[in-house]
């Protein structure tokens, strides 16, 4: 078996430009049919140490010394190019992932919409002037953190390769990339693209391998100055206790268990294709899936019934065949999901979604299951489940309903449906989330809009202008002059 449209060596590393097979590999899985279908490089620690290398030399060198206009014209060069070859990077993301074409080609264009993003912020990040002293003038610069660390899950590869790259480059750091094992060709190949636009060797490299060597070998390197890090809850305090030891600030993006609420007074017919589809959506595998629908009880009935409609609709199928839905990643997350399906008590999953009679055997799929009946302190219903499996929860009013979404570790995303105006605010100020939507569901909305956690759901922003403060470290110059 090959990967179709692939066009570069997976078993490689990208190091200060330099692509070299890794003495190790680790095999390439299609979730849609369970067969080996490529060989990936498998670096460790001596690849890593190789990486933060290059990237010094990088900020010693042309990159370095590049003003942020010039930063700003690579990265829009890099998103020209990744546009252009987005339907590559689609078909291999569908592959490799499991991803449905479509949702696949969104994710490509938003990885070229970071790039043209961030390239038109880059000198657009100014410091300040701070009234002092008599005879002081002072001023703050904004300068990177230096080598940064990007450790990225295997969900949405190019969207969380765009969001976090993409905004360390713009402010002139140089990056050290350790995508996941069972998901890196798109990360691969953005690098590939990078380098054809002209990013100067070492400003980004690559090193796929597994979280116990190669990822473990960057969260603990004293060479880096900021680690970027998207995965789960138990890896999150791993790497936030190495990065701790040598005193390295972290970005965490974890995990989620987010509520969409509805009221009675909800427009129905435009909240329905949000309800279902932001919890089912790759596979419900997103970090801000709408895991939990809160309903009024008044209405409960009939937003269930028209909820189990639809995912009676729902077909589930290989990647490339473009599904509504496609297989999980990999076996063990299936049987990850399976055993939280296992806990539904007798007679509340109300639906479930059909899988393809041709979808081939060796695939890792699941059909979609609404589940009404557990209450908010049931597991299904307080658990991030990473699966196609939402649990629907009714409320009484609007202290319920807080009360509720409130009422789990995790802090994400949140979405409210009501046509009253102060509802909304009130909602808005008291839940707590990263992001919240009035009237919409986002799924982590698009590339302008800052997305992060409170509580387990991790700390610090990605995306839009506030990922650059982030990526970049405040230094105060005081002038006394007289
Ligand atoms: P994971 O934590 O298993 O892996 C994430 C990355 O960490 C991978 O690259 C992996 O190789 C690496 N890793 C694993 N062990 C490591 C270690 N000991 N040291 C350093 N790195 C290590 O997560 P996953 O299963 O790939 O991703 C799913 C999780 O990611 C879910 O919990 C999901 O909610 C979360 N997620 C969050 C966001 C967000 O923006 N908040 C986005 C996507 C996914």
């Amino acid at each position: 078996m090959t990967i179709d449209a692939l066009w570069f060596d997976p078993a490689e590393t990208g190091i200060g430009g330099a692509w070299r097979p890794a003495s190790q590999t680790l095999p390439i899985e299609d979730p849609s049919t369970g067969c080996e279908i490529g060989a990936l490089a498998r670096g460790g620690a001596a690849e890593i140490d190789a990486a933060v290398a290059a990237a010094r030399a990088a900020l010693s060198g042309t990159w370095g010394r590049m003003d942020a206009a010039g930063r700003g014209r690579i990265l829009a060069r890099i998103g020209a190019l990744v546009s252009a070859r987005a339907e590559d990077l689609a078909r291999i993301e569908a592959q490799d992932v499991g991803k449905p074409l479509a949702q696949a080609r969104a994710d490509a264009h938003a990885l070229a919409r970071y790039m043209e993003f961030y390239g038109g912020a880059a000198d657009k990040v100014t410091g300040q002037t701070i009234p002092y002293r008599d005879g002081y003038t002072v001023y703050t610069l904004r300068e990177p953190h230096g080598v940064t660390g990007h450790i990225v899950p295997w969900n949405y590869p190019m969207q969380i390769v765009g969001r976090s790259v993409g905004a360390a480059l713009a402010m002139g750091n140089a990056c050290v990339l350790k995508p996941a094992e069972e998901a890196s060709l798109t990360a691969l190949a953005f690098c590939r693209l990078a380098e054809e636009a002209g990013l100067p060797p070492g400003a980004l490299n690559v090193v796929p391998g597994t979280g116990e060597e190669a990822g473990a070998a960057l969260a603990a390197h004293s060479g880096i100055g900021h680690l970027s890090f998207t995965g789960s809850l138990a890896t999150g305090r791993l790497v936030q206790a190495a990065a701790a030891a040598n005193v390295v600030p972290v970005t965490l993006e974890l995990g989620g268990k987010s509520p969409q609420i509805v009221f009675a007074d909800a427009d129905l017919e435009a909240a329905l294709p949000l309800l279902v589809g932001a919890g089912v959506q790759n596979a419900g595998q997103t970090c801000s899936a709408a895991s939990r629908i809160l309903v009024e009880r008044r209405l409960f009935d009939a937003v269930v019934e028209a909820m189990a409609a639809r995912y009676r609709a729902l077909g589930v199928g290989p990647a490339l065949s473009d599904p509504d839905v496609g297989p999980l990643i990999s076996a063990r997350q299936k049987a990850v999901v399976g055993r939280y399906l296992a806990m539904a008590p007798a007679g509340s999953i109300v639906a479930r979604g059909r899988i393809a009679a041709d979808a081939p055997a060796g695939g890792h799929y699941v059909a979609p299951a609404l589940i009404a009946g557990p209450g908010p302190d049931h597991p299904l219903a307080r658990e991030e489940i990473f699966g196609p499996v939402q649990v629907v929860l009714p409320f009484d009013d609007e202290e319920e309903a807080v009360a509720i979404a409130n009422g789990t570790d995790y802090g994400l995303v949140a979405a409210v449906w009501t046509a009253d105006g102060a509802r909304q605010m009130r909602m808005a100020r008291r839940l707590r989330a990263g992001q919240v939507f009035l009237n919409d569901y986002g799924a982590g909305g698009g590339v302008e809009l800052p997305f992060g956690g409170r509580g387990l759901s991790g700390h610090g922003r990605e995306k839009g202008v506030e990922a650059l403060y982030g990526f970049s470290v405040v230094k105060t110059v005081a002038a006394r002059h007289g």
